[in-house]
């Protein structure tokens, strides 16, 4: 929060401060003169000589005109500051999520934390310091005050003080519960959110309608949406009987006010006028007193929440960690476990893995085996495993993250599907609209993406999502193509692909598979897949159950071993083949 503060400390905020100055001294200036030209009317309208009347008259006028100058200035430079803020403190944040550690994004924790925070973001930054300045303004200009009307029953000010003070206590009990709620209601806020998108999601839209959800999503988002309005109806109706009540005390006492100026002090014309001016001038200025007070006292309640999501911890970016420069000779695990951290088992158990430089590892086994979860820990992703993970023999913790990133590439079962055109999607990582040309060229042909990306209406610059601009949507199997195309266009020496043909046709798996080899020729590869046909051309072939290793080895060593990944692999192939008595089955593509 200071540092943003600090960066924004220009000419503008040294006018504001100037300005909130000046603003102080004016008011006073004019209830001096007030009191000037209430004690010179009686000897002006005596003697006829009104020159030195309409003359103060005049000086009057333009301190009146001077102020409301000063407070469209001071309007007009709030506002710059306070957007020239709100963009500083927004980039903050999200640069701060931007590195927050993976796993802490799959903590609902995390993410009522943010959208406390997003709730109350708008209240912190440029406000903060408005209100300081208001506060130091107001507070100089009452005592300013007070000296100007010293002459006033003390009675009057020691009420005014106490009607501000009612209205700071009373308020920040408010702001208090308005926190809680929320924090109360963060969690159902997002779940609402999710079920209204739902409503419109345009790759769930069909299911939902065709299963007829609507109904059931809507009863979900209802009850979850007016729960939280009546919670906030119900706070809202208490602060407005709470101002209300206030309201009425401070009328009642200023009553009491104006019967203890009339019944108990003598007074001047002069007096009288600078009098009943001064005490609406106080009045405004206590009312902003109290309203910098609360304001501060909001802040400060709800500036934990800043912090909270600012002090979240980050992907380590330590300099003494080395940089990788890529694989030599190997990838070990070594008694590598892994556990959710709201899960009741092992995801991962004792694995002990060696993937040669150069090797093509095809890792194969049932749904929920663990096959994923270890390729985010060898990504990285997940760093609260046990054991080790080596890359040439050194720790891959002791690696600067960033750089082992540079040396992957990666295709993941939920891989980004961005609104941007098809070249945008393959080569987004050398920025927008950039690229190498050859190598997106041949990405796209290694990948079998050639054929449709060819016939797009304005080819590699069509947007790929016709919720934005004009774009063109794709099938599943033409996304997973783009996908791997961007695995590809990366060229990384380490390549990582979760079921890289689970969306693919036949015909196009034959020529996919082509690339695929070609492309990861001299590359350290591993294929995560249920398609054991290219399990054939693997170097070794990883069989996991349940979070274990439990073969491994070749594809001729696993068939003749005939174990788990036989039976896996005759399986699957009696679909795609009419196998006589004694056939060997063949390869399925
Ligand atoms: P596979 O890729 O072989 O299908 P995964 O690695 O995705 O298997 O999952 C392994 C186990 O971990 C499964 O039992 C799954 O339910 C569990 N799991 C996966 N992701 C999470 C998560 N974020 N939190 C808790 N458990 C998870």
């Amino acid at each position: 929060m200071l540092s943003v503060l600090k960066r924004t400390f220009s000419w503008k905020l040294y006018c504001f401060v100037v300005l909130a100055g000046v603003l102080v001294i004016l008011p006073n200036a004019q209830l001096m003169i007030t009191e000037y030209i209430g004690n010179s009317l009686p000897a002006a309208i005596e003697h006829r000589q009104f020159d030195k009347l309409i003359a103060l008259l005049a000086v009057q006028a333009g301190i009146f005109a001077l102020i409301q100058l000063c407070i469209a200035l001071n309007k007009i430079l709030e506002t710059q500051l306070s957007s020239q803020y709100k963009c500083l403190l927004e980039e903050k944040v999200h640069t701060k999520l931007s590195n927050v550690k993976i796993t802490l994004l799959e903590r609902s924790e995390t993410h009522n934390q943010i959208m406390a925070l997003s709730n109350t973001l708008q209240h912190l930054g440029f406000p903060l310091l408005k209100h300081l300045i208001q506060f130091a303004k107001s507070s100089l200009t009452i005592a300013v005050m007070l000296y100007v009307m010293r002459n006033v029953h003390w009675s009057v000010l020691a009420i005014i003080v106490t009607v501000s003070f009612l209205h700071v206590f009373a308020i920040r009990k408010y702001f208090r519960k308005q926190m809680e709620i929320y924090m109360q209601t963060s969690e159902p806020s997002r779940k609402a959110k999710y079920y209204a998108g739902l409503l419109i999601d345009r790759e769930l839209v069909g299911e939902v309608r065709t299963f007829q959800l609507n109904s059931f999503i809507l009863s979900k988002w209802k009850s979850l949406f007016f729960h939280i309005e009546k919670m906030q109806v119900r706070l809202t109706n208490k602060q407005d009987l709470l101002l209300g009540s206030l309201q009425m005390i401070s009328q009642a006492l200023q009553f009491m006010m104006l019967l203890i100026l009339v019944l108990f002090t003598s007074f001047t014309v002069g007096t009288y006028l600078m009098v009943t001016q001064g005490l609406l001038q106080l009045q405004n200025m206590a009312h902003e007193l109290v309203e910098s007070v609360n304001r501060l006292q909001e802040t400060s309640v709800y500036l934990p929440s800043f912090f909270k999501v600012m002090e979240l911890e980050e992907e380590e970016q330590d300099e003494r960690l080395l940089p990788f420069q890529g694989l030599k000779r190997e990838i070990k695990l070594e008694n590598v476990s892994f556990r959710y951290p709201n899960a009741a088992s092992y995801a991962l158990k004792q694995i002990n893995i060696e993937i040669k430089a150069g090797e093509k590892v095809a890792i194969v086994g049932h749904n929920g085996s663990g096959k994923t979860t270890l390729v985010k820990c060898l990504l990285g992703i997940y760093d609260h495993y046990e054991g080790e993970i080596f890359l040439d023999g050194i720790p891959m913790r002791h690696y600067d993250k960033k750089s082992v990133r540079a040396h992957l590439s990666v295709l993941l079962q939920h891989f980004g599907k961005y609104p941007l055109s098809l070249r945008d999607n393959i080569s987004l990582h050398d920025g927008e609209g950039g690229g190498h040309a050859d190598r997106l060229l041949e990405a796209v042909r290694l990948s079998d993406a050639s054929g449709f990306a060819d016939g797009l209406p304005n080819g590699i610059e069509t947007p790929l999502n016709p919720v934005f601009g004009d774009g063109v949507d794709l099938s599943g199997g033409q996304w997973q193509k783009i996908g791997l195309a961007r695995a590809y266009y990366k060229n990384s020496d380490i390549v990582i692909l979760d079921e890289p043909t689970a969306a693919i046709d036949p015909l196009s798996e034959d020529r996919l598979f082509e690339g695929m080899l070609a492309h990861l020729q001299n590359k350290t590869a591993l294929i995560l897949t249920h398609r054991l046909g290219i399990c054939r051309q693997a170097d070794k072939i990883i069989v996991m159950d349940g979070g274990e290793v439990v073969e491994m080895g070749s594809h001729d060593r696993l068939m003749s071993r005939g174990g788990y990944y036989k039976r896996m692999y005759e399986t699957q192939a009696k679909w795609y083949v009419h196998a006589k008595e004694g056939d060997l089955y063949p390869v399925p593509f």
